[in-house]
């Protein structure tokens, strides 16, 4: 990337000046809260961008949400204020569109001073704050390049789940003979990790369905323990109700609960969410909405090129995965090697539990790689904007949730 389409720290100054239209990079949830920012700071913005199509059918904030491809045809020149945790991603994209003098501005000074408490959101307040939390440190660790940081480490504690969704793009589907992880494994894995990052902001916990596994409720709070400030998120399909001790001890943690609502086949939902409104637990419900398809575990063949282009698509290739010792740079990859369905490649993984020597610097490579992975070339992409063939070899919109019986079979490639 070009040094002068670098995002700039400060923007309060500058975006109030007359300018070039004011446009909000992604339509994410705290973005909602930048466009208050801007308002109480006296900016004007003229509308949100973002890459996913079916994002741009509605309003944001009452602004329209113009799909990211199209933004040049609108607007030739415009000021962009990046919303999205992708920072490096977006301005790419953007200068890739043609934007290479534009100005882009990271949300820091805007946030410094934002009360979250003055507005009202479609999300909850101390959901909003948290994830203003950890937009605030990706930022930070954008103009700190020497960190390692992860911004996201998804904690898979599972490979049970509840349902078999037949496009997982966990690979759910394929298990045979799915385990929980040895919670003791676990959290020494999480101990070597947090030792070795320099800032981790949110731990993911999933499966599969994580409350499958019996001790799910102690790995929670062993990773409270090892990081007192991160965010956790228990991402969980509503079909097991959590324990009240389990909630109990809970409480005053920056812990939250993600349930995918499945509609009849989230059977415990509502106890689910009574239990979480009494112990005073944040939850948020996300609906039933459409898939992009993932879940095809083939052998691409691809050009060193077209690899490239594949990764730099990919919006979960920041989505770190800790998976039965081994860290790996996204589910996918992480999945894939577990069902020994993709050839053994250490330079998929880190071993954490096996490693002797240069831990540090194995992880930093894992976190630093900008290329690909050689188990790329077995995924069909997931592209931040799958209505677009670049880069992603899927079927494209799928239906949510829907069921098979038993699990599917997949090629080995070994
Ligand atoms: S609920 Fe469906 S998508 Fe979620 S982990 Fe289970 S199989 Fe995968
Ligand atoms: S493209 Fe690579 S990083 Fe992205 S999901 Fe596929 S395997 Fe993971």
């Amino acid at each position: 990337m070009q040094k002068e389409n670098k995002a700039n720290y400060n923007c309060i100054e500058s975006l109030k000046k007359t300018g070039a239209p004011i446009i909000i990079v992604t339509a994410v949830e705290e973005a909602e809260a930048i466009a208050y920012a801007c308002r109480d700071n006296g900016i004007t913005v003229t509308a949100f961008c973002d890459s996913e199509k079916r994002i741009t059918e509605n309003l944001f904030c009452g602004l329209e949400v113009i799909h990211t491809p199209t933004l040049p045809q609108r607007y030739p020149k415009a000021r962009f204020i990046i919303a999205s945790q992708h920072i490096p991603d977006c301005v790419e994209q953007l200068t890739g569109l043609g934007y290479g003098e534009s100005e882009y501005y990271s949300i820091l000074e805007l946030l410094k001073n934002f009360d979250v408490k003055k507005h009202q959101y479609r999300i909850s307040q101390s959901y909003m704050s948290s994830r203003l939390a950890v937009c605030r440190k990706t930022h930070e660790f954008y103009f700190d390049e020497e960190k390692v940081y992860m911004r996201s480490l998804d904690v898979m504690v599972t490979t049970k789940c509840s349902l078999k969704c037949t496009y997982c793009s966990n690979l759910m589907q394929y298990y045979v003979d799915p385990k929980d992880t040895e919670n003791d494994e676990v959290l020494s894995a999480l101990d070597i990790i947090n030792a070795n990052v320099d800032h981790i902001s949110e731990y993911r916990v999933i499966g599969g369905e994580p409350l499958m596994n019996k001790g799910w409720a102690d790995i929670v709070n062993g990773i409270s323990k090892i990081n007192t400030e991160a965010r956790i998120d228990i991402y969980t399909n509503a079909t097991i109700s959590p324990k009240d001790e389990q909630l109990k001890s809970f409480q005053g943690k920056n812990i939250n609960f993600i349930i995918t609502d499945y509609a009849e086949l989230s059977y415990n939902i509502d106890t689910m969410i009574k239990k979480l409104v009494k112990y005073n637990i944040s939850f948020n419900r996300q609906q039933n909405a459409r898939w992009i398809d993932c879940s095809s575990i083939r052998h691409h063949k691809r050009s060193v090129s077209q690899l490239e282009e594949v990764f730099k698509q990919c919006c979960v290739k920041y989505v770190y995965t800790l998976l039965e010792g081994k860290l790996y740079r996204c589910p996918f990859i992480a999945n894939a090697a577990n069902l020994n369905a993709i050839p053994d490649n250490p330079a998929n993984y880190v071993n954490l539990l096996s490693e002797q020597n240069n831990i540090k610097q194995k992880i930093r490579r894992l976190v630093k790689t900008v290329n690909f992975f050689p188990a790329c070339d077995f995924c069909d992409g997931r592209p931040y904007d799958p209505s677009s063939k670049l880069g992603y070899d899927g079927k494209g919109m799928i239906p949510m949730g829907e069921q098979v019986s038993s699990p599917l079979p997949y090629k080995a490639y070994n």
